[in-house]
């Protein structure tokens, strides 16, 4: 694998320069203009060449439930989401394959799946997406989605909690269960890296939490998580701990520049100073903050207080998408309006560093990837300039991250390995990925969540909603 990429356009401090770029093996040997060819020739002329985002945090199997779900706020989406989650692993292999295609095809090297688990196929389920993504080729986070308290729990109880009779595995069968993951596909140098991924501190005992700690130090895993994504895990915190959710992820080692956490809608001044001595990463869900009702994270301020952030797309039944430069942009100018102050707004090529060195950052490969930088992994996207959305000629990164662009990428390369070429993925064969996903799928739906219709008023009281009809969606 070693090939001159020939006349890329890229970013350089004043505007913008032409160059050739040589990798050889995994890795970025040079960039200048007019090198010596290397290996194979690739024509990069009117093409721009950025380093490959970050998809850093996602729920791949969501792709089943996309669009189908109806405006609810998190925790009632939740239980509805629960009662219908796909439970066959044929399903869960077709939707981590179609979250890595739509990922690259909107600028993503690297994809953060926070991976929902079938219940008593835990293993197989991990097992499944590790294969669909090396099949692939993305660079997959794989982060099992563990939680060891009923789903109820994560409302708060305003003194009076319904029953949940769920019964799930205890946090010591869930870590052994962990553990046996790690020893199997955490596997950097072959792109699969295993996280410990709480699902929050809404649906987690102490003992969980520790647990995943332990681990994470004793195989230098990255850590993940959801934190205070609504205004009700705020209340929560307060009903469980008497402090903020921030402060007691603090208080129990769970925060550290290997720390991600998703969403961070509702952290006040102290928590974000907290976030920022820990050197842990905010990733930003704009979509599924604005899906699900959960309000505006404040992105403005974590960049003043120094708190790394970057994108994600969140499920695809809290977006409905994984398009990832849709992402960045509603990511981006959304917060314009929470700050008059325009000298405090994202600039496209801030974005463009948030989304690429941002991700890199936080998940501990800031040194390797995330910049056009000799010596970093060659994990690269080269978009058309020509094509229509990108048209007429102006600021390339501007109408890329502030346009619609559609259809622009061009090629994708991860770890030096090319898996995008003339706008196709060439690792699998994307014709029979859709059709498999038409054929095991039906045109919804006639559905009512039972789990809605047991919680539903229960949030409504605890949240200060009116009594109304329960409706039992969807
Ligand atoms: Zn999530």
């Amino acid at each position: 694998m070693t090939f001159t990429l020939q006349q890329a356009l890229i970013p350089v401090d004043q505007g913008y320069a032409t160059v050739d770029v040589q990798v050889v093996g995994d890795t970025i040997a040079a960039i200048s203009p007019n090198l010596e060819v290397v290996g194979t020739v690739v024509n990069c002329e009117n093409k721009l060449l950025l380093p490959g985002f970050f998809n850093a945090h996602t729920h791949s199997s969501e792709m089943w439930q996309r669009g189908v779900i109806p405006p609810l706020p998190l925790e009632l989406w939740l239980a509805e989401l629960y009662d219908f989650a796909p439970l066959e692993l044929s399903k869960v292999y077709l939707s981590a394959l179609g979250t890595a295609v739509e990922t690259l095809l909107s600028g993503g090297t690297s994809v953060v799946d926070h991976l929902v688990l079938i219940p008593g196929q835990e293993f197989e389920t991990i097992a499944t997406a590790v294969r669909a993504y090396q099949e692939v080729g993305i660079r997959a986070f794989v982060a099992p989605l563990i939680w060891d308290q009923p789903l109820i729990s994560g409302i708060p109880t305003g003194g009076n909690q319904p029953e949940d009779t769920t019964q799930g595995r205890s946090a010591t069968e869930i870590l052994q269960m962990l553990q046996e993951a790690i020893n199997k596909f955490h596997q950097p140098e072959a792109g699969v890296y295993i996280l410990t991924a709480p699902t929050g501190m809404q649906l987690c005992s102490d003992q969980l939490f520790a647990g995943c700690v332990e681990l994470s130090d004793r195989y230098n895993l990255c850590r993940h998580s959801h934190l205070l994504e609504t205004k009700a895990q705020q209340l929560l915190a307060q009903e469980k701990y008497g402090c903020s959710a921030v402060e007691y992820l603090n208080r129990i080692g769970y925060l550290s520049s290997r720390t991600s956490l998703a969403h961070c809608v509702h952290l006040t001044d102290d928590d974000i100073k907290i976030l920022a001595q820990t050197q842990s990463t905010v990733v930003h869900n704009p979509l599924s903050n604005l899906r699900l009702g959960s309000g505006i994270a404040p992105i403005l301020k974590y960049r003043q207080a120094g708190v790394n952030v970057t994108f994600g797309c969140d499920g695809s039944s809290s977006n409905d998408s994984q398009d990832l430069l849709e992402a960045i942009k509603i990511g981006s100018i959304l917060h314009n309006v929470t700050d008059l102050d325009y000298q405090h707004w994202i600039t496209p090529r801030q974005s463009v560093e948030m989304a690429a060195l941002g991700g890199a950052k936080g998940f501990n490969l800031g040194d390797k990837l995330g910049s056009l930088t000799v010596g970093k992994k060659a994990d690269l996207v080269l978009y058309d300039l020509a094509n229509l959305s990108l048209l007429p000629r102006t600021d390339p990164i501007g109408l890329l991250i502030l346009g619609r662009p559609t259809q622009v990428v061009d090629s994708v390369w991860v770890d030096g390995k090319r898996i995008v070429e003339n706008g196709a993925v060439t690792t699998i064969n994307v014709e029979d990925l859709k059709q498999e996903l038409f054929a095991k799928s039906e045109w919804a739906t006639n559905r009512k969540s039972k789990t809605v219709t047991q919680f539903e008023a229960h949030y409504r009281s605890v949240m200060g909603l009116p009594e109304a009809e329960i409706k039992g969606y969807s």
